[in-house]
């Protein structure tokens, strides 16, 4: 980043991916992007006609669980409508020539994370969070024991419409897979390369440069400050446990990744404290970003090392994360078709935004 707020143009390669790199272009006038209209949000706190809300729990497939059990459900999970996956085919898979074919067996389930219709991540309660995830990580557990097929289990949320949400009332989506979504293959073999090469995992290297280093480059011939590095610009939130971190390349703008502070590969394996932390450094985060976007859309996955025998040495070099992708652009074609994601805001600036917005006394 130049130190006089220059704009910037240059390709940040992603330091766990290093096949993925961003165009950082924040030059002024230079908006390649169409930025994502925003939508009123629907903020209402019950619908008579949502097969989601309390009381029409008949509108829904029959549920496999609710948290409390009964009338007055906190959280509940029912089958999807529509699985992009489902258990009824079992056929083997099949290789024929260069066309490969894994049968689509899986669970497609939604979690229905809050009765009340159009609540936001950051209006949630931080006990209800904390609970939410505490959810998640029951719900994979069961799935993963349910069946060795099943070598992923994906939990993610879309939110609004331009993250592909299709029902307005707040939930997250589980889907269970026999292969590993190629975004985590691809970071559970790079983390896996670089621990054989330095001996340590990529994912605490970068939270360490985040929490601490600082550097200044310069010029050899005049001698000049040519960059500052200041690596701690990217910490968005810290709590005890966890911190929320504006990748250095990161493919959206406003893409922020919470990790815990404390190695550890599986999100299985979290406790009962770590998901308090973790539920109010999400809190703050998302609350920083209604702050400085206003009305966000956005994706968010749960990134955790997968199950079977062959990622058994990951334990060490993976590290389970929470990336959230905010959507206020489409992507273009030349994105799309060149896998070089731009981004108009410098992360820099991103996280400094963020950091600097007042959310209030959390
Ligand atoms: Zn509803
Ligand atoms: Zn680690
Ligand atoms: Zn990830």
């Amino acid at each position: 980043m130049s130190e006089t707020g220059d704009s910037i143009r240059e390709i940040r390669i992603n330091p766990i991916v290093p096949t993925e790199s961003v165009l950082v272009a924040t030059a002024r006038g230079m908006r390649p992007k169409k930025a994502e209209e925003q939508v009123e949000r629907d903020s209402r706190t019950h619908v008579e006609t949502c097969p989601f809300c309390r009381g029409n729990e008949e509108r829904t497939p029959p549920q496999i669980a609710a948290f409390p059990d009964g009338d007055d459900w906190d959280i509940r999970i029912v089958p999807n409508l529509y699985p992009v996956l489902g258990d009824d085919r079992a056929q083997p898979n099949i290789a024929f020539g260069l066309q490969q074919v894994i049968d689509g067996y899986g669970r497609h389930e939604v979690v229905i994370d809050n009765p009340s219709h159009g609540i936001a991540l950051h209006e949630m309660r931080e006990d209800h969070l904390a609970r939410l995830f505490d959810v998640y990580r029951q719900r994979m557990g069961e799935l993963y024991a349910s069946d060795p097929r099943l070598k992923y289990v994906l939990v993610f949320k879309n939110f609004g419409p331009a993250a592909g949400a299709s029902i307005a009332h707040t939930h997250s989506q589980i889907i269970a897979t026999p292969v590993v979504p190629e975004n985590v293959q691809n970071e559970v073999q790079h983390s896996r390369e670089y621990q054989r090469k330095y001996n340590h995992c990529v994912f605490c290297s970068l939270i360490d440069e985040a929490l601490t280093y600082e550097a200044t480059i310069y010029d050899r011939s005049s001698g000049q400050v040519r960059r500052k590095i200041n690596v701690g610009q990217y910490v968005v939130e810290r709590g005890e446990r966890f911190v929320a971190i504006k990748p250095f390349a990161s493919r959206f703008e406003w893409e922020i990744h919470i990790l815990p502070l404390q190695h550890q590969s599986d999100f299985l394996k979290a406790s009962g404290e770590d998901m308090a932390d973790f539920a109010r450094v999400l809190q703050c985060t998302m609350a920083r970003l209604d702050k400085v976007v206003g009305g966000v859309q956005y994706n968010f996955f749960l990134h955790s090392v997968p199950h079977g025998s062959e990622f058994d040495d990951c334990d060490s070099s993976y590290h389970w994360h929470v990336e959230i992708c905010p959507r206020t652009s489409i992507p273009t074609g030349f994105e799309l078709g060149s896998g070089l994601f731009v981004s108009t805001v410098s992360p820099e600036a991103a996280a400094e935004a963020l950091r600097a917005a007042d959310i209030g006394d959390r």
